[in-house]
């Protein structure tokens, strides 16, 4: 690293992305991908991740918010895009305009897009995000023959128009688990009951990363994979298929020390070196998404070698013991807190009990994203 880079840095794959995307691609046989870069992409940074997975042969993109989809479009982005988690009060007038699909979850949301629809004399595009077991977002049972019959008169009346009816699966990470097949039969349920409404969508889709990889019966006419686009497994332990992780979460080196035996490290004192022994400052803490529990339990890789974390992670810092520093650890030198190698995203997961989702999406604040790989020399800049 030069002395231009930053201290505290994500490095972004999109060479990784369009691997990934085409491994899950693959696996879609048939169906379309409709790459899910909700949340900045997973914490990868949306509009990059967006061109490297269309120019990779995704078809569509899906987001949670309204506010998520104009920042793509606002980039230029003029592949098909689904938001679907609005409240009524979104600025929907906003998506119609900018030709953003638009999932609603009950009457109330149908009504706000029929009202916007109606006042800039726009056709909205809506799809039908229907609930069948996960019971979060999506129509209800009780509220699905109101939202078909309301539905059917938008479109009779051309205010709106059906793209697509979708769902979401419960325990798709779980392949086997009955809960998949009870949901797929209450979709196609869904479906054919919007069929008695006279409503026929383009298209349907119930498929997320594991479903996508582990489940082909579910693929329908289009998976919606999204932490798999970013390299991760969504079934750890079982299968990596060949996904790459796209984050790289990095620091460099900013001080290298002598500690005396019995000194202790870091606030509270902690950690007590056992002997003389030398450190590694590495600045980036808690508030650059190092979860201070993992102090004392991770590993921060430095050339080939893993080092021990000592002492408590900070809001700023956090401590490494190079031991008599065989490998000569210096200022400036890179320390790997995770990537694709070693520490992986599921070791923190694994130490914090949480999954790898968590983990990615945590570098934040003074973190710097950068990316490499062919596809982003190809687009160059930002
Ligand atoms: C987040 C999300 C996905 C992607 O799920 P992964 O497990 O990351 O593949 C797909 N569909 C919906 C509705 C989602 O909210």
């Amino acid at each position: 690293m030069s002395s231009a880079d930053p201290q505290v840095e994500t490095v972004i794959d999109l060479d990784a992305i369009a691997h990934n995307v085409r491994i899950l691609a693959e696996h879609a046989g048939d169906a379309a991908v409709m790459v899910v870069v909700k949340a900045d992409g997973y914490n990868h940074g949306a509009v990059r991740v967006a061109r490297a997975a269309l120019a990779a042969g995704a078809a569509e993109l899906g987001v949670t918010t309204i506010a998520e989809a104009l920042r793509l479009r606002a980039a230029g982005i003029d592949a098909p895009i689904l938001s679907w988690l609005n409240t009524s009060d979104a600025d929907y007038a906003a998506a119609i305009a900018a030709d953003i699909e638009i999932g609603v979850s009950s009457v109330a949301h149908l009504c706000a897009v029929a009202r916007a629809a109606r006042a800039s004399g726009i056709v909205a595009t809506v799809t039908l995000k229907v609930d069948t077991g996960l019971n979060r977002n999506g129509i209800s049972d009780t509220e699905y023959p109101r939202v078909l019959a309301l539905l059917r008169d938008l479109v009779d009346e051309r205010v709106v128009r059906l793209r697509a009816i979708f769902s979401h699966l419960a325990c798709a990470d779980e392949p086997q688990h009955p809960a998949n097949d009870r949901q797929r039969a209450t979709f196609l349920e869904a479906i054919a009951t919007a069929k008695e409404y006279g409503l026929q969508p383009e298209l349907v889709h119930l498929a997320n990363s594991a479903a996508t990889l582990t489940r082909p019966d579910l693929a329908f006419d289009m998976v919606r994979p999204g932490i798999s686009v970013y390299g991760l497994s969504p079934v750890p332990g079982i299968s990596d298929f060949g996904l790459r992780p796209a984050m790289t979460f990095r620091a460099r080196v900013a001080l290298v020390k002598q500690v005396a035996a019995g000194e202790g490290v870091s606030y509270g004192h902690e950690w007590i070196a056992p002997r003389a022994t030398t450190v590694a400052l590495i600045p980036a803490g808690y508030a650059d998404g190092v979860f201070r529990p993992l102090g004392g339990r991770l590993a921060v890789r430095i050339g080939d070698t893993l080092y021990p974390g000592v002492g408590r992670v900070c809001m700023d810092q956090l401590v490494v013991d190079l031991g008599e520093n065989p490998a000569e650890v210096r200022e400036g030198d890179t320390a790997v807190l995770f990537g694709p190698g070693e520490p992986h995203p599921q070791r923190w997961a694994d130490l914090l009990g949480t999954i790898h989702y968590e983990i990615v999406c945590s570098p934040r604040g003074r973190v710097v994203r950068r990316y490499v790989g062919d596809v982003a020399q190809h687009e160059g800049g930002l």
